[in-house]
């Protein structure tokens, strides 16, 4: 007994260990990925179901790692968080998206790209005019841009995230909740933000057409967002069945691997050039 009890403890121990090594070689080896172009974005269509018309879509990045292969965003951006190296990546994506985003409007291409904020991304009360320079120098609308937080990234540090929140807000840039659910803020905190949007979070939307407690949550959700006049997004809807439950709720807009998985800039352009064509 004692003899298994100590095998069981060795192999969590080696578990933890592995765990850990992988860990240190992503925090290690994450300034250099943006140095040697193993990152790339991938644009995932947000789609109106009241018009059927496809606006844009959320950037989301992704990592090919030389020895470990794909990291999930989740992981590393954790990782990143951690260890103090999100602004790098997070301006990596902002400079990425305005180049793409130039591109496409060479090519009379106009849409609005979403990125994803992180808590610390927040505090920079410069982030605001530099993301407005950024867009003005490019010759882009102020509608080409919007992003996207957590409530997790507001609640850090509430005052100094919702003064920079106001500044976006005043700048013009389009602000969406994002998870909204999975956190423990509270209701009243989305009367006090300067939010445009809130994205009802995939663990209530995947089972809306089998669930009846889900398809409450998100139908009072849906109301309660409605209320306060911001526009709704459901995100990860994978049947054609939950695009009619969404629609007959009164959703705005849907994001899910229903209409399309996030693609690289070109295979998305020709999907979007062909949903909005149809
Ligand atoms: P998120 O912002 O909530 O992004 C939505 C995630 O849901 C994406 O996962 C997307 O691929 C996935 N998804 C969309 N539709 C469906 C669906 O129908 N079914 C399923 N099963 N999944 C769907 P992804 O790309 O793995 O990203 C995970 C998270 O990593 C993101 O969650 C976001 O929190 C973070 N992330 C990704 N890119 C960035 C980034 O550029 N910056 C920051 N700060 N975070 C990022
Ligand atoms: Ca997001
Ligand atoms: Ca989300
Ligand atoms: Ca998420």
């Amino acid at each position: 007994q004692a003899r298994m009890e100590s095998l069981s403890i060795a192999t969590y121990q080696q578990g933890e260990d592995e765990r850990y090594l992988r860990e240190l070689m992503i925090i290690r080896d994450l300034p250099i990925a943006l140095s040697q172009a193993q990152l790339h974005l991938v644009f995932q269509p947000k789609v109106d179901i009241q018009t059927n018309h496809c606006h844009g879509a959320e950037t989301l990045i992704r990592w090919l790692h030389p020895e470990l292969g794909f990291i999930p965003p989740d992981e590393f951006i954790r990782l990143a968080e951690n260890s103090g190296n999100i602004s790098i990546i997070s301006e990596w994506v902002l400079n990425t998206t305005i180049k793409q985003l130039a591109k496409w409007q060479q090519q009379g291409i106009s849409l609005t790209v979403a990125i994803n904020l992180s808590a610390h991304d927040l505090t920079n009360p410069q982030l605001p005019l530099d993301i407005e320079q950024l867009l003005i120098s490019n010759n882009l609308p102020i509608t080409a841009l919007s992003i996207e937080v957590t409530e997790g990234a507001v609640m850090k540090d509430a005052q100094t995230v919702i003064a920079v929140l106001q500044q976006f807000r005043n700048i013009g840039i389009s602000i969406a909740i994002d998870d909204f659910g999975t956190g423990h803020s509270s209701l009243a905190y989305l009367k006090l933000l300067p939010v445009n949007e809130v994205k009802i979070d995939r663990s209530f939307i995947k089972d809306i057409h089998t669930d009846a407690t889900d398809l409450m949550i998100v139908d009072t959700s849906i109301r309660l967002i409605k209320g306060l006049n911001l526009s709704v997004v459901a995100e990860g809807v994978e049947s054609a069945e939950g695009i009619d439950i969404l629609r007959k709720l009164n959703c705005d807009i849907i994001q899910g691997y229903v209409y399309s998985k996030p693609l690289k800039a070109d295979d998305f352009i020709v999907w979007f050039q062909q949903f909005n064509q149809s």
